[in-house]
């Protein structure tokens, strides 16, 4: 498995392969892998040539988000790739990507200004910048992203769309414990009363399908049921008990529960088309976020 550092020996990599005619499935990462990932490239490797990248990109951080303490086992990510078949990493470092003297920055599409655009003002900006930068470094015929992040993943199709990027993008389905929790590197901050929370996000996900499925399309309706499980009622009612409010698991802070278009992730009255619940909260110090997709039925 070859590992670059370089913009340019990634570049010269992958061009050879492509120009020898072979498909290049690509996978960005920030490392910390998990099976969400390996997945991902499980799916590149559908490809003649599977290649993946681990950068913790700090444009993309907000100032008091976790860039610092972001997990970065390095050795074993890359026995990880190896062992799952990965021809080459690219493991740029900071001074690589932002050298002296960089301004230039990709405005992201309109998806992005909604729901986690509000709630980490800039982050779509560094997402789309470093995806637009790692895409000249590995110029892939495909790449892969989790819908675990399903808006990054719409702002990314939306971004290669609109800058004519030669790259086909593939979303790729959420990995889950057993037990619903989608994987996550930031799942290794809970603590286990944490963790136990934390079931909540993809417990709720799971009921407002069942709801919808069983005949609820009205969306303020799903919304309300999803934002009281994850608040419970103490947002509601100031009286519970003190032994009540210390029975009930809620999330610490909920920043949306929404169902939107699945496509452009505008807000429906009712699920007439292809639609997405999402969730993103807090729980302890940590932000979670998951999704669901909601078909036509
Ligand atoms: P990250 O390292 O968090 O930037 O994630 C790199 C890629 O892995 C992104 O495309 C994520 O959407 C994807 N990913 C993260 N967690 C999961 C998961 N549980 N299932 C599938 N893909 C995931």
């Amino acid at each position: 498995m070859e590992v670059f550092d370089s913009p340019d020996a990634a570049r010269q990599f992958v061009s050879a392969s492509r120009s020898q005619g072979r498909t290049v499935g690509f996978v960005p990462t920030m490392g910390a892998l998990h099976e969400g990932h390996l997945s991902l490239v499980q799916s590149a490797l559908s490809c003649e040539v599977a290649v993946a990248s681990i950068f913790v990109n700090p444009t993309q951080f907000g100032p008091s988000e976790d860039l610092d303490k972001y997990p970065r086992p390095l050795t074993a990510d890359l026995e990880k790739l190896k062992a799952a078949g990965v021809s080459a990493v690219f493991v740029p470092t900071k001074e690589k990507m932002y050298p002296e003297g960089f301004s230039s920055y990709v405005e992201p599409p309109q998806i992005g200004e909604t729901l986690e655009g509000i709630c980490r003002p800039g982050h779509f900006r560094g997402v789309t910048t470093v995806v637009l930068k790692l895409l000249q470094a590995v110029p892939a015929s495909h790449a892969y992203f989790g819908k675990k992040d399903y808006q990054q993943w719409r702002v990314i199709e939306a971004m290669v769309r609109d800058l004519n990027v030669g790259t086909e993008i593939i979303g790729c389905e959420t990995v889950r414990e057993s037990d619903g929790l989608a994987l996550s590197s930031r799942n290794r901050y809970l603590t286990s009363d944490d963790r136990d929370r934390a079931l909540l996000l993809s417990e709720t996900l799971r009921n407002v399908e069942a709801a919808y499925r069983a005949g609820e399309k009205r969306t303020d309706i799903l919304q309300k049921e999803m934002q009281e499980t994850l608040l419970g009622q103490q947002q509601a009612s100031t009286d519970l008990s003190h032994e009540k409010m210390q029975v009930e698991r809620t999330l610490d802070a909920l920043d949306y529960a929404a169902i939107v278009s699945a496509e452009d992730l505008t807000p429906l009255t009712s699920i007439d088309r292809p639609a997405v619940a999402l969730i993103a909260g807090t729980i302890g110090t940590t932000r979670l976020i998951d999704n669901r997709e909601l078909r036509l039925v």
